[in-house]
């Protein structure tokens, strides 16, 4: 009961702060944010004291939990009793929605609206997003799969960290939005939440900020760091939602950092107004999920002793599984590619929660990634030395292998055969099966450019290859997007042979610039690259199924046979393979129809 009649009084907390938010610059709330977060790290004490009225403003969450914790039943019990709730809400949502117009309003109206589809709002959580933060294909997903849905009838918003390595550029552009204090677990004490706001193409994008948790130069560093920031994070996200009173009706969480949000969701804020929204949460790769000791989740979460059980995050007996309990809560678990989605349930994928996604399979699917058009076309791409598009490929691709050549100092040939790689540079990517055959390619026909950094061992063995096959090994040993985007355009083919891939984004880009992949068939890899037929010359590219060198290096080998000796049949393929559909479009589509499909109204 406490938390019914709190709920009236944080909301008007809210508004009442929103209103002057909203007029304060982006450099005014620069000064602000930094000078009382700069006072948060320094000196412990006095922020305490700062935050006073800010308790108070909190004090009604303290309440909520307690009764909570009472009330909620994990997801996977709930699940029959929730769906009959969604109905009641229905109409709750209705008069949210309408109270809530003016946040609305501030969403420039996308361009092309899809008025057969009903609108949705729905919020993104994670913790990257490019151009803002990048490490992998998540900051691709996070970007281009809002921008596609937006077009779909969406409102979407996506909740980040505001990361002190986020460009300048953009942080000058943030607009302030408001702040408010949280508890944090038992640490006993008030964190500041910063809300920064930034708008694009339809987009808003929300940063918390906090720069005791974010400052450091790179959005991962170790789990010691990591656990803390993201339970604060997956916290402050839903309390961020709550403070702007922008109730979704669907809350897209993603990886592990993410993870806390659906646990959250159905215990300290199941009676909270964010409480009605339901749950997605997408895996892009199983190997992350962060694990920490029982204590030390519970301290920095703060959540309620049963959720740390088999079902939901312990895991072990004495560890505690981020991942694993927003698996056991979300409403609907996906992941980037069908065939992934299948593997994860199996012992050499699931990464020990192979049975605990077999026992939610029924709310599992996968929806395979696309790529962002306007970021990858050959025919606009300002990094490309000639742009290039599916009538002119065969006559201009050429001029940018000969660039990328000697943009590296490789031999400068046309009639080499220039294999890429662009990769994180760890284990996942099957880089002992590269290593192990690159003596093997090197016939003095065919050029390697490697693009990665990552575990010391491939950098230290791709630098060594550089120096013995010097002019035709390329070892980059860094990330750089031009340079990504001008290897995808000058390499015949694209070598992709991880040991397991959820979905990859490497071989689609490729694709997608007429550059052939070499694919391992393991998750998303397999559900795009359909195999060359020699005899029909049917395919997209070259495959190999067993993770074992030398199939790699057959797959290597017929796509040399092609190249060298069926110019014509490979010429057909690279044709094919730019006209291939590896838009958002088809995928963002299916997103939306689950959030329909969890929002049915
Ligand atoms: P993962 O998410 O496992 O790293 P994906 O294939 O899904 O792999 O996504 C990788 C993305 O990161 C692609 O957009 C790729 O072009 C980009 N990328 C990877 N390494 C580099 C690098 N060193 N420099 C520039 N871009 C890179």
């Amino acid at each position: 009961m406490a938390q019914k009649k709190a709920e009236p009084k944080k909301q008007s907390a809210a508004k009442e702060t929103k209103a002057p938010a909203k007029k304060k610059t982006a450099s005014a709330a620069k000064k602000t944010t930094a000078k009382k977060t700069a006072a948060a790290v320094e000196k412990t004490a006095p922020v305490v004291e700062e935050a006073a009225p800010a308790v108070e403003k909190t004090a009604p969450v303290v309440e909520e939990v307690a009764s909570v914790v009472e009330e909620a039943v994990p997801a996977v019990e709930e699940t029959a009793a929730a769906v009959e709730k969604v109905a009641a809400v229905v109409e709750e949502t209705a008069a949210v929605e309408e109270e809530s117009a003016p946040v609305v309003e501030e969403t420039p109206a996308p361009a092309e609206q899809a008025p057969s589809t009903p609108r949705r709002s729905v919020a993104f959580i994670g913790s990257e997003c490019h151009p803002f933060v990048k490490t992998g294909g998540l900051g691709d997903v996070m970007y281009a799969l809002p921008r596609e849905l937006v077009k779909l009838n969406c409102d979407v918003r996506v909740i980040l960290p505001r990361y002190a390595c986020i460009p300048q550029k953009y942080q000058e552009k943030m607009v302030y939005r408001g702040e408010f204090y949280m508890d944090l677990g038992e640490t006993g004490r008030n964190f500041y939440v910063g809300i920064m706001e930034y708008i694009s193409d339809g987009v808003v994008y929300d940063f918390i900020d906090n720069q005791e948790f974010f400052s450091s130069g790179k959005p991962y560093t170790n789990l010691v760091d990591d656990i803390p920031k993201y339970c604060f994070f997956s916290k402050a996200a839903l309390a961020a939602l709550n403070y702007m009173n922008w109730i979704p009706d669907v809350i897209h969480c993603h990886d592990w950092q993410a993870g806390l949000v659906p646990v959250y969701l159905r215990t300290l804020f199941q009676d909270s107004p964010v409480g009605r929204a339901r749950s997605i949460i997408t895996i892009h790769n199983l190997r992350f999920q962060g694990i920490y000791n029982i204590p030390t989740i519970k301290y920095w979460s703060g959540l309620p002793d049963y959720v740390f059980n088999m079902g939901a995050l312990k895991q072990n007996w004495e560890d505690a599984n981020m991942f694993k309990g927003g698996l056991a809560y979300a409403d609907r678990i996906t992941t980037v590619s069908g065939t992934y989605a299948q593997e994860i349930q199996t012992a050499e994928y699931g990464e020990a929660l192979e049975d605990h996604l077999r026992y939610h399979s029924g709310k599992l699917r996968g929806i395979v990634n696309g790529i962002d058009y306007d970021m990858w076309n050959p025919a606009t791409d300002p990094a490309l030395a000639e742009n290039y598009w599916l009538g002119n490929v065969l006559d201009h691709k050429m001029a940018n292998k000969l660039a990328l050549q000697a943009e590296l100092g490789l031999v400068q040939d046309e009639s080499k055969f220039v294999v890429g790689l662009i990769s994180r540079l760890t284990n996942q990517k099957g880089l002992d099966l590269v290593n192990a055959i690159i003596p093997h390619i090197m016939d003095g026909n065919t050029q390697v450019v490697v693009l990665g950094t990552g575990d010391k061992q491939y950098e230290d063995t791709f630098r060594y290859y550089e120096g013995a096959y010097s002019g035709m090994f390329s070892a980059c040993i860094q990330y750089d997007e031009s340079r990504a985007h001008r290897i995808y355009a000058g390499a015949d083919a694209l070598l992709v042979p991880s040991r397991f891939e959820p979905c990859g984004l490497t071989q689609l880009n490729a694709m997608h610039y007429g550059t052939l992949p070499i694919v391992r068939e393991t998750g998303g890899l397999k559900d795009t690259v359909e195999p060359y037929n020699e005899f029909t010359g049917d395919g997209n590219g070259f495959t190999f199924d067993r993770y074992d060198a030398g199939l790699l290096l057959d797959a290597i080998n017929r796509a040399k046979t092609v190249y060298f000796t069926n110019r014509y049949h490979w010429d057909e393929v690279v044709q094919r393979d730019m006209a291939k559909d590896v838009s958002w479009e088809n995928s963002a589509k299916q997103y939306k129809n689950l959030y329909l499909e969890l929002t049915q109204w």
